[in-house]
């Protein structure tokens, strides 16, 4: 307590969350439950009052859905969805003959093998209010809709971030110790902190029509992911948008052919009718959009306290299916790396992996979209962007391959050894830094996971690996060793 004589400093202004996440995307909701699993406050402010109902992005990635998993929420995201092969048709029209073709998400088959899910056909508009749900149901996150950001101020050790009601126009002042830009593709964050997009913002246009008509029907058991259409006059993709028969049929327009408005609900209805090959079909059309292919990358995606994730870090075309599950990946990692930093578990340089982990994947799916023949490209060359080398999954033998060597990943590090593993239990009670979690796997599943007997191999929360070691290690030197390292 001060003294008589002793001056009154005024209160050092302290920040009034230690998150504060811009945007209620996937990248934002994925940030914000990431941080509330670790137990971390976190507020999150979205412009909109109410989540987009765009379907979007309709593909999940097998990475995405091995976090979804890991959170609990894989039977309810497919909940929403349509079960599909992970190929894509090719014919004049759905109602013709066709061929089908490999995609960069593998198909059932190859999931299967390679781990304990697989990607999803499930709308944006489904996922973004599962993840919502999902977040709410942490006391210790808030969520403000109708709230957005005009203004801030980026202060060595926090962000000063003006916050305005969209309804009532009042704005107040929220210090928040780190932010997360997740305000999407014109992010106000990012231009505020003066970081720049480089690449090309205009590729092309297209154009959306999301739809209702009985094309499972048609289609009987040819189920994909993806249906392109060769018809000369209504070329275009059709995609499954959710449960039951809603659609969205995509038209790509070069810049120079696109001068026209976007067309009347007739016009859209006749396209679709040639592009199904159903001249009586009777589409019920939802809703008609446009958007621009753009594929570019923020010049740097940190400024002091304050990162960018997802589409304010990086625009990504619809072409392979990866500017969502890039943002939720992201999202992912800057959430646990924000966590540790927080709780303690490692010093603030963890932050600066952020960037340097995720941009060469960022980077690598920006320039694949952009590429018009990077749609086509095969799982076998773009699962390792995708899976980020995570662990090998392998099922657990004891427990009736019901449980993934991946669901044993926590929000600290796991450790998996090889019987008999006493020695490293005791090393890792001794070592500090995260919370360290000691799983003793049986021989053939610690080979299938490259452990030699009497070794050890250390793992993230992401599953990336921070450490191997071969028999004969000496336990405690070696987990040291990795806690220096980070
Ligand atoms: C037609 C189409 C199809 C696509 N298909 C796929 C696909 O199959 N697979 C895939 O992976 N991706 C796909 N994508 C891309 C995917 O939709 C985006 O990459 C994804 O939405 C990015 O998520 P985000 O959270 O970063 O940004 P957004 O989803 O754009 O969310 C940003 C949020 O921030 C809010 N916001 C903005 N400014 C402020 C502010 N100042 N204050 C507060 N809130 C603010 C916005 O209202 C918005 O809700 C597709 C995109 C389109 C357009």
């Amino acid at each position: 307590m001060n003294s008589p004589t002793t001056p009154t400093r005024p209160p050092t202004p302290r920040a009034s969350t230690p998150v504060l996440v811009v945007g209620a995307g996937p990248a934002g909701l994925t940030t914000a439950i990431t941080l509330a699993r670790h137990g971390i406050e976190v507020i999150v402010v979205e412009r909109r009052p109410a989540l987009s109902g765009l379907p979007r992005a309709a593909s999940i990635s097998t990475r995405t859905m091995e976090l979804l998993r890991s959170w609990g929420l894989e039977q309810e995201v497919r909940a929403g969805g349509v079960e599909v092969e992970w190929k894509q048709w090719v014919g004049p029209t759905l109602n013709a003959a066709g061929d089908t073709h490999l995609t960069s998400f593998p198909t059932r088959e190859q999931s299967a093998v390679l781990s304990p899910t697989a990607p999803a056909s499930v709308p944006q508009d489904h996922l973004e209010p599962v993840l919502l749900n999902h977040l709410r149901s942490f006391g210790t996150a808030r969520v403000e809709m109708g709230t957005e950001v005009v203004g801030l101020e980026d202060r060595s050790d926090d962000v000063q971030v003006t916050l305005r009601d969209v309804e009532t126009r009042e704005t107040r002042i929220v210090h928040a110790r780190y932010l997360a830009a997740a305000d999407g593709a014109r992010s106000t964050v990012r231009d505020a902190l003066g970081i720049v997009m480089r690449g090309p913002g205009r590729l092309s246009q297209a154009i959306g029509t999301e739809f209702r008509a009985p094309l499972w029907e048609l289609l009987g058991d040819r189920r994909y992911c993806i249906y392109a259409v060769t018809h000369p006059e209504a070329a275009g993709v059709f995609v499954p948008a959710g449960h039951g028969d809603r659609w969205v049929y995509g038209v790509e327009h070069e810049l120079a052919q696109y001068s026209s408005p976007k067309p009347t609900k007739d016009q859209s209805a006749r396209l679709i009718r040639l592009g199904s090959g159903l001249a009586d079909l009777a589409p019920k059309i939802e809703r008609i959009g446009t958007f621009t292919f753009a594929a570019q990358l923020a010049d740097r995606w940190r400024e002091g306290a304050a990162f960018l994730v997802g589409d304010a870090a990086h625009q990504i075309t619809p072409r392979g299916g990866t500017g969502m599950n890039t943002a939720i990946q992201s999202a992912y990692d800057l959430g646990w790396k924000l966590a540790w930093v927080l709780l303690g578990w490692s010093g603030p340089q963890l932050l600066d992996t952020y960037e340097a982990e995720r941009r060469p994947v960022a980077a690598h799916n920006v320039a694949r979209s952009a590429d018009p023949h990077g749609g086509a490209r095969l799982a076998a060359h773009e699962l390792p962007a995708d899976l980020g080398g995570r662990i090998p999954h392998v099922w657990l033998r004891s427990r009736a391959h019901t449980v993934s060597t991946l669901d044993l990943l926590g929000p600290g590090l796991t450790l998996f050894t090889t019987d008999p593993s006493a020695t490293w239990q005791r090393a890792a009670r001794s070592v500090p830094g995260p919370p360290l979690v000691v799983h003793d796997l049986d021989t053939i599943t610690a080979r299938g996971m490259g452990i030699p007997r009497g070794g050890a191999l250390l793992a993230r929360p992401d599953g990336a690996p921070a450490g191997w070691w071969p028999s004969g290690t000496e336990p405690a030197a070696a987990l040291r060793h990795a806690e220096r390292a980070r």
